[in-house]
């Protein structure tokens, strides 16, 4: 590391602290007396994601957040929804320890947050990571949403997927069967 300013190769530390996630340190150059800040982070283990076509690229967390934003465009989900539901894919990632790690398995890691965050987003995310070749796949894969929706408590963000009809039938009888 040279000096920002003259370029020599010697300085002094006049300050260490420990700042959130690592070390602040104020240096001055033994040349010219200029004051520069150097931070020391911890850099996470390097992860590299295994591609359908078996290639390795670096995992890329902006590029997880673009393609889920995509998705949930314009849903009315909670402000930072998104944003966690990558920090918790990232942070589970990294916890795994792998070196490597298969696109698919991130695939269906935000298949499965995005079920029960939204629906909708859903669908949309499937129909590119699913690759649905026609509407029949599609369309299946809404039949079992519907009829996994009975089953799983729904979240209250949910708008509703089923038409209206449908939708009243099945809270009035989770109504009745509550009393
Ligand atoms: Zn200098």
């Amino acid at each position: 590391m040279n000096c920002p300013f003259c370029g020599n190769h010697d300085y002094k530390v006049i300050d260490s602290r420990d700042v959130n996630d690592g070390i602040r340190r104020r240096r001055q150059c033994l040349s010219c007396s200029s004051r520069f800040t150097t931070y020391e982070r911890l850099q996470p283990a390097s992860l590299f994601v295994i591609k359908k076509d078996q290639r390795r690229e670096e995992f890329n967390k902006d590029k997880l957040l673009t393609g889920i934003r995509k998705a949930c465009e314009k849903r009315p989900l909670p402000t930072g929804s998104i944003d966690r539901l990558v920090d918790n894919i990232e942070a589970e990632l990294y916890h795994q320890g792998k070196a490597e790690i298969p696109s698919a398995v991130i695939g269906d890691m935000v298949m499965e947050r995005l079920k029960s965050l939204d629906y909708i987003a859903y669908i949309r995310f499937a129909s590119v990571y699913r690759d649905f070749t026609d509407i029949t796949a599609l369309k299946r894969e809404i039949d079992t949403l519907v009829s996994d929706k009975t089953e799983m408590p729904s979240p209250t963000s949910q708008l509703p997927l089923l038409p209206a009809e449908e939708l009243e039938t099945v809270t009035k009888g989770r109504q009745r069967s509550r009393r």
